[in-house]
C-alpha cells in the first residue's frame, strides 16, 4: 500500500447508475487501507442518449446528500467522507450546471466528457466507420466547447478518457500526436484556475497509464499547472486506490511535490 496518497478524490456508488455497491462497503474499503479521506464523485449526466444496457445517469440527489452526510457524521472517527459529484458536461448543460454548483454544497465538482456531440465512447458506435485518430481528435475539441459554455468545476475528469475505448486503446496514442489541442485544453484550465485529475481507471483498464497520460500530466506542471487531484474512479471496493503507489511516482516524475484535494470547493495542498 502507497504511504504517500492519503485521499482517493473519484469514486462511485449505487448512487451512480454504472455501480451497485452500497456507499459503506467502499467507506469500510478505504477504512481497511488506511486513508485519510476519501471524496464520492457521483455521476450525474443530463440528457445522456439511451445506452444498449438501459442506464438511468440520473441521479437521485436528495437521498445521496441524506445518506452521505449521514456516513459521514458515523465515520467521523474513522475517515473523513466528502461530498462530490462528477458532472457529464454536455455544451448546452452550462445553465444547468451553473445553476446546480451554486446551490449545493459540494466540497469537490469534477466535469468529465462521457457524451461527445451525442456518444458516449464507451460504447462502440462513437467509433464506427471512422478513423481513430478523427474519434479522439473530435473528443479533446468537445472538451474545449465545454469549457465555452462552463468552467465552473474545480479540475476536469479524465482528460483523454477516450481512448480506454478506441480499437487500439493507448497503442497509437501519445500526447505528441494531439498536443496543439492538448496544450489549448491545458492553458484554458490553467487560466480559469481549474485543475486536472490523475486518474487511475487507465491502469485497470489496462493501458498501463494514467488518464491523462503521463506525458499530459508532465506538459500540464510545466505550463504552471499545479492543481491535481488523485482518484481511482473506483466503481467496487476493489478498486479503491487502486495504483496509488503509480500515481505518487508519476506525479514525482512530472516535478510535482503536492496532491490536491478540495474541501467546501477550495483546494488543500498535501505533501507526497
Ligand atoms: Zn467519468
Ligand atoms: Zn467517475
Amino acid at each position: 500500500m502507497n504511504n504517500k496518497i492519503l485521499w482517493d478524490c473519484h469514486m462511485h456508488s449505487a448512487f451512480s447508475a454504472d455501480s451497485e455497491t452500497p456507499m459503506e462497503q467502499m467507506i469500510e474499503k478505504a477504512c481497511a487501507l488506511g486513508l485519510q479521506g476519501i471524496c464520492f464523485t457521483e455521476h450525474l449526466d443530463p440528457d445522456y442518449p439511451p445506452t444498449p444496457d438501459q442506464l438511468d445517469f440520473s441521479l437521485d440527489m436528495k437521498t445521496y446528500i441524506e445518506t452521505l452526510f449521514f456516513l459521514k457524521e458515523q465515520y467521523q472517527e474513522r475517515i473523513q467522507v466528502n461530498f462530490g459529484i462528477e458532472l457529464g458536461l454536455q455544451e448546452h448543460l452550462g445553465d444547468f450546471f451553473r445553476g446546480l454548483t451554486q446551490t449545493a454544497p459540494f466540497d469537490f465538482v469534477i466535469g468529465s466528457s462521457h457524451v461527445v456531440h451525442g456518444y458516449d465512447p464507451y460504447y462502440d458506435d462513437y467509433f464506427a466507420g471512422r478513423e481513430e485518430y478523427d474519434c479522439y481528435r473530435e473528443y479533446f475539441e468537445s472538451i474545449l466547447e465545454n469549457l465555452q459554455s462552463f468552467d465552473g468545476m474545480d479540475v476536469y475528469g479524465h482528460l483523454d478518457y477516450v481512448v480506454r475505448y478506441g480499437p487500439g486503446k493507448n497503442k497509437e496514442y501519445s500526447y505528441g500526436i494531439y498536443s496543439d489541442i492538448l496544450d489549448e485544453i491545458l492553458r484554458t484550465l490553467i487560466s480559469r484556475n481549474i485543475g486536472i485529475e490523475l486518474n487511475t481507471g487507465g491502469y485497470h483498464y489496462g493501458l498501463g497509464e494514467p488518464n491523462p497520460c503521463v506525458d499530459v500530466i508532465r506538459r500540464y506542471r510545466e505550463l504552471g499547472g499545479e492543481i491535481i487531484t488523485v482518484g481511482a474512479d473506483a466503481h467496487t471496493p476493489d478498486k479503491v486506490a487502486y495504483a496509488f503507489d503509480k500515481a505518487a511516482a508519476v506525479l514525482e516524475q512530472c516535478g510535482f511535490r503536492y496532491y490536491t484535494v478540495f474541501r467546501s470547493r477550495k483546494p488543500e495542498f498535501l505533501a507526497l
